[in-house]
């Protein structure tokens, strides 16, 4: 994988929505070699959809839109020994969730196994394929290296009855799982080792989510996706690059059998994004080690962990938009994804009030018992969000890092004898400070500036800080959940110590306060706590419990990285 990340303009080349991908489908169309543009979406339902996924699924799906065809989402269900019905459900929920539709062209490889077993008894007859009774370890060890070539194997030249009575007896499930394969006569030469004698068929005795145990045979990825692409009338099987290799298979299963129309697979560049792992092997051991909470968990680059953590699916297609599809393989800054979060959520996001680190302040001069309803915006450029009312009373509550009581030169907040704006409410200036008996500061006592409520002084005289606040007394206390990358590393392993790349720290929990206006949002419809960041109500919230999730902070990152560079 090149270490090259890709930097501001990465997208700039596709902002017209162009890719060579969709030239080579303009020119299909232009030329009429094709009629009905038809792309697939084929996960493998042996996890849940991640980011990476999403690049796939919105070039499917887009392409299919963009020229008038459908897109399928192809269930590609030839395992049973890793596929579960909680991974297709899921799969197909994330894919809804994204804003794609498949109407009814719902398929799983499946639907196509007893076509494809027909196909592979057409190849037997043909003298085209053999039952290899080799051992999975001799297999491996005959078909050679890059450098060197394969041997052929002693039974690579069985007589077509055999190779039938034995195939059929592999289906009736005469076999255990190992003992005979399914393989193609091609070259064990060939300098493509997919093409040395590549397996077709396995014996596996596992119940499959669909067809329960009526087989005990299964195709491979390479015998069942090209024809598979051919049965649904797919005309454009795009996928990743590692493909690339397996295309001369896919050409020759297409070639050698009467499939009903002729589909072709281009491949193009698979997603990698910095401090991210999308390997579906590292995904699940995270979750079944319990490195995170579940594939859901806000951490996870999963379409589930997103939306859990908040992110809006058009910050997600913006991303995928922006980054374009290229042929070669590069690794994306994951500040250019949280470019495309900040950037939605800025426009979409309602504003409201929270403390993350409370720090109690008195004003001394508010009558006690007093309590005023001020106005708020919901957000600051869209008028028609409205307003509503904060409460504002004698005891607040501010955020422990807008007082210092010794500030910098350049420290515009609270500090003794310095005076404030309260976002919405008064003027105030700090007159004393209490701490406990470790030294720590437990109380500010200020008093306000009647004249200045809505937060201008009728003298002219000007504060240079604004801060937020929360009436004590009306405050909801609240879990807030903050999230760290969950690798140290730009590059993390894929490999089987990735767990030394972790980060202990990617989930710190706060003891915060929020105004009650929070409750009206929806579970995973994030809104801005002011100067804070944009955070969603979690489900695991309890009416005696808020819980809240940081989706990403306020500073923007990307624009200063991209300033230096
Ligand atoms: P693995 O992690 O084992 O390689 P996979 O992610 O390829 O598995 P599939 O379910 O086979 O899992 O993926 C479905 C489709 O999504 C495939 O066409 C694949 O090429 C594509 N895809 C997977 N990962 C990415 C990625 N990072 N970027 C773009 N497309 C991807
Ligand atoms: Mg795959």
């Amino acid at each position: 994988m090149a270490a090259e990340v890709k930097g501001a303009d990465a997208g700039a080349a596709t902002e017209a929505g162009r890719d060579f991908i969709r030239d080579i489908v303009r020119a299909d169309v232009d030329a009429g070699r094709v009629k009905n543009v038809v792309t697939r979406f084929p996960p493998e339902p042996n996890g849940y959809l991640h980011i990476g996924h999403a690049k796939s699924i919105c070039l499917n799906f887009g392409v299919a839109d963009e020229f008038g065809g459908h897109c399928n989402l192809r269930f590609d269900d030839t395992n049973p020994a890793k596929e579960e019905q909680e991974y297709i459900d899921a799969i197909m929920r994330d894919v809804r969730w994204l804003g794609f539709d498949w109407g009814k062209n719902l398929f799983h490889a499946s639907d196509h196994f007893e076509r494809l077993y027909g196909w592979a008894e057409d190849l037997i007859r043909a003298g085209k394929t053999y039952v290899d009774d080799q051992s999975q370890e001799q297999i491996r060890i005959n078909r050679g290296t890059l450098t060197e070539p394969g041997k052929n194997s002693p039974y690579r030249d069985r007589p077509v009855d055999d190779n039938l009575d034995l195939f059929r007896r592999m289906r009736a499930g005469e076999f255990p799982n190992g003992a005979r394969v399914l393989r193609a006569k091609i070259d064990m030469a060939s300098g493509n080792i997919n093409l040395r004698d590549p397996v077709l068929y396995r014996i596996l005795h596992a119940s499959h989510p669909r067809t329960g145990t009526a087989w005990k045979i299964y195709p491979s990825y390479d015998f069942a996706h090209g024809q598979s692409d051919a049965i649904e009338g797919v005309t454009h099987s795009l996928c990743t690059l590692e493909f690339e290799d397996h295309r001369p298979l896919y050409d020759w299963c297409i070639e050698n059998l009467s499939v009903p129309s002729r589909p072709r697979q281009y491949e193009f560049a698979r997603l990698n994004l910095t401090y991210t792992v999308l390997s579906k092997r590292v995904l699940t051991t995270l979750v079944r080690d319990g490195h995170v909470k579940g594939w859901d968990d806000p951490r996870m680059p999963t379409l589930a962990g997103l939306r859990r953590r908040g992110v809006p699916p058009e910050a997600i297609r913006d991303f995928i938009k922006r980054i374009g599809v290229a042929k070669a393989n590069s690794l994306v800054d994951v500040g250019m994804f949280e470019f495309s979060v900040r950037e939605t959520l800025n426009r979409t996001a309602l504003r409201r009030m929270a403390v993350l680190k409370p720090l109690k302040l008195v004003i001394d001069n508010y009558p006690e018992g007093q309590l005023e309803e001020l106005d708020a915006a919901n957000h600051p450029d869209d008028a028609t969000a409205g307003t509503r009312k904060v409460k504002f009373s004698r005891e607040l509550l501010i955020e422990q890092d807008d007082f210092m009581e010794s500030p910098p030169k350049k420290f515009f907040r609270l500090a003794p004898g310095a005076e404030v704006r309260l976002r919405y409410a008064y003027f105030i200036t700090c007159r004393e400070v209490k701490k406990n008996a470790a030294g720590e500061i437990v109380e500010l006592r200020c008093t306000y500036d009647p004249a200045t409520k809505g937060g201008n002084a009728p003298d002219g005289r000007k504060v240079k800080g604004t801060i937020h606040w929360l009436s004590a007394a009306h405050a909801l206390p609240a879990d807030v959940r903050i999230y760290n990358p969950l690798f140290t590393k730009p590059d993390p392993s894929a490999g089987e110590n990735f767990t030394a790349d972790l980060n202990p720290n990617s989930l710190e929990i706060l003891d915060a306060r929020v105004e009650p206006a929070v409750t009206d949002a929806t579970v995973e419809v994030p809104v801005q706590f002011e100067r804070n960041g944009y955070f969603c109500r979690d489900q695991d919230s309890t009416p005696m419990r808020l819980v809240f999730n940081r989706t990403i902070g306020l500073r923007d990152t990307w624009a200063k990285e991209k300033a230096v560079s």
